[in-house]
């Protein structure tokens, strides 16, 4: 036991002790930890860790190793961090994130009305270069929009506040229209979407729709972007016994290999997206791995530089009720 410890403990006066008591100690403290218990779980893995556990006005991070390193002697190691000022930081930004983001979502909303309605006419008729210009406006005000939504739900997902609510629906319909929606956009950039390898019927799967077809809409969304004009994307979907694969895949800019190890990290943009697209804010991918984790499934991609990528995910067809995640799961 070390003199952090033993302050912790306010056992600095005491020269004999013995391992009972600092049992009891620990107890105390972190009423409600299983000792034993900890220790039997981290037998698994070489070590246990209770992540956040609160005491006495502090917040710690415990962990429990046994160490078997000499022949007959066995070692047990608690480990206590106190991790209160980066958790109260880390609970500050968040609120600060999540108040600034909310106030911003208000007038920006205001001023996506205005445009639109001098968009269709509503407040007399524009001229066409006057309406060029306030299409502009508004495809910005509505990239702002996205943009704060992200910041949103990134928060959340951090936090574990993001709420799921699970229904039976049909999947290849969501793709549909996924694609349908996002043609416009592909037309514009002169990109063209296939979307013929698909099952012909596809029985209801167990998803929080809103969530998987912003999943969907994201690794779409990013290969017509990351696809120079004349490129091409095949979206693929499969059925296997108790999942669905969906893949989309690019003849686009790839990503390089150095900086493959962080695609899915918050606001992670490769270096060459970042020169051929300046808007973006590297949230899409690590919203959707969250989600697609939160639906007990697996995402990956694979990319060669200069030749296209494809990103993919695996998601269980059904899954059990009141399972525990990081994320609130909710279902109706
Ligand atoms: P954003 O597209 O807003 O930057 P994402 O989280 O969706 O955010 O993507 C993160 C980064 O991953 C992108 O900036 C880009 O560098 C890379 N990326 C994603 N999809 C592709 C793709 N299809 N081809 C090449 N790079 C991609």
């Amino acid at each position: 036991i070390n003199p952090f410890a033993k302050r912790m403990f306010k056992m600095l006066t005491l020269s004999n002790f013995y391992t009972n008591d600092i049992l009891k100690l620990f107890s105390d403290k972190f009423t409600g930890v299983d000792v034993k218990a900890s220790f039997e779980k981290s037998k698994e893995t070489n070590f246990y860790e209770i992540p956040e556990i609160d005491s006495e006005n502090k917040i710690y991070k415990v962990k429990f190793t046994l160490i078997n390193n000499e022949k007959d002697k066995k070692y047990s190691l608690i480990w206590i961090e106190d991790i209160t000022e980066s958790k109260i930081l880390e609970r500050k930004k968040s609120e600060f994130v999540s108040v600034v983001a909310h106030q911003l979502r208000t007038p920006l909303s205001g001023i996506k009305w205005t445009l639109k309605m001098l968009l269709t006419g509503d407040l007399g008729v524009l001229t066409d270069d006057q309406k060029s210009f306030v299409g502009k406006a508004y495809d910005s005000n509505d990239r702002m929009i996205s943009l704060i939504n992200d910041m949103l739900n990134v928060d959340r997902i951090v936090s574990g506040r993001l709420q799921y609510f699970f229904v039976n629906i049909q999947f290849l319909d969501l793709v549909e229209s996924v694609i349908y929606e996002l043609m416009p956009f592909a037309n514009k950039r002169k990109v063209t979407i296939s979307f013929k390898e698909k099952p012909a019927i596809l029985a209801p799967i167990f998803i929080d729709p809103e969530k998987m077809r912003a999943v969907v809409q994201n690794l779409i969304e990013n290969a017509i972007k990351y696809t120079k004009a004349e490129g091409s994307i095949r979206v693929i979907l499969t059925e296997k016994s108790d999942t669905i694969y969906f893949e989309v895949q690019d003849n686009g800019i790839g990503v390089p290999p150095a900086e493959q190890t962080n695609i899915f990290t918050r606001f992670f943009r490769s270096t060459n997206a970042v020169r051929v697209q300046t808007d973006g804010s590297g949230l899409g991918l690590f919203i959707s791995k969250s989600i697609i984790e939160t639906h007990h499934g697996t995402i990956g991609f694979k990319s060669e530089l200069g030749k296209g990528s494809s990103f993919y995910f695996e998601i269980p067809k059904q899954f059990k009720n009141n399972v525990t995640t990081n994320n609130n799961v909710v279902s109706k």
